[in-house]
């Protein structure tokens, strides 16, 4: 199978601070990877690297088969979708508008938008100005402006970061469904519970380095790291 995501050996200084120091990962295409870690981790370092929001000191990357730094065309920023650690909108538009301002952007067509919006549980609210949004509320229109694309792979940063847990849950129900779509989701947590019944393989990260990488039956086999995975959760 084609990896969706290739790094090697990728590490990131900034002056005397090491992000991310040697981090190797392969990641296939359809698989739900957890990057789990503390904060300061390199969690988001991990990330942005990945989406060529910034440069790699050493070490290569590619995403779906092309090095995320290179000169990006329109058709390959359309096959990723990002939802950052803390999303902020146009308070004062609606749900609705939101989509649509980024659909425009992207000339995406508005029968897209109302796709979304029922496929997010927000159709309802479409009419409401953001700044009325719960939280959930807004994680849900994140996702939906970061599949407008319905991009090939997705990359969460720390999805789940004050939801409640019904909110959790519907949100994982969502990314299941992604993935039976196909769709490759790169997500980062601070913690396991929660995230454990849907991640494919997790890389556990401490001050830029990758601890363990595997499903979860097979770290549970190394006998030195279910008390890692608990103590970072
Ligand atoms: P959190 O859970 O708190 O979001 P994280 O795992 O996402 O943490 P990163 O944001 O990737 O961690 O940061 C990793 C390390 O790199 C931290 O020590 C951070 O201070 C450092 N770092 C990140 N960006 C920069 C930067 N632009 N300049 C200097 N240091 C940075």
């Amino acid at each position: 199978m084609t990896p969706c995501i290739e790094l090697r050996n990728v590490g990131k200084y900034y002056d005397s601070v090491t992000a991310l120091s040697d981090l190797s990962l392969t990641i296939d295409q359809g698989e739900i990877v957890g990057l789990l870690g503390h904060n300061g981790a390199g969690k988001t370092t991990t990330i942005k690297l990945i989406l060529g929001v910034i440069a790699p000191s050493r070490g290569d990357i590619t995403v779906l088969g092309h090095s995320p730094r290179a000169r990006q065309t329109n058709n390959l920023r359309m096959q990723w979708g990002y939802l950052p650690e803390s999303v902020s909108f146009y308070e004062q538009l609606t749900g609705r508008e939101v989509l649509e301002y980024f659909a425009r952007l992207k000339r995406i067509g508005r029968a897209r938008c109302e796709e979304l919006l029922a496929q997010f549980a927000l159709s309802q609210a479409a009419d409401r100005r953001v700044k009325t949004y719960s939280k959930g509320m807004r994680q849900r229109l994140g996702l939906a402006q970061a599949m407008l694309s319905s991009p090939r792979l997705l990359l969460l940063d720390e999805p789940t970061v004050g939801l409640d847990p019904i909110a959790t849950r519907d949100f994982f129900t969502t990314l299941d469904q992604l993935r039976q779509q196909g769709t490759t989701i790169v997500l980062s947590s601070h913690v396991l519970p929660g995230i454990e019944q849907h991640v494919d393989r997790v890389a556990i990260l401490g001050s830029g380095t990758l601890h363990a990488w595997g499903s979860l039956p097979e770290l549970r086999r190394d006998a030195a790291l279910p008390l890692k995975i608990r103590a970072r959760g």
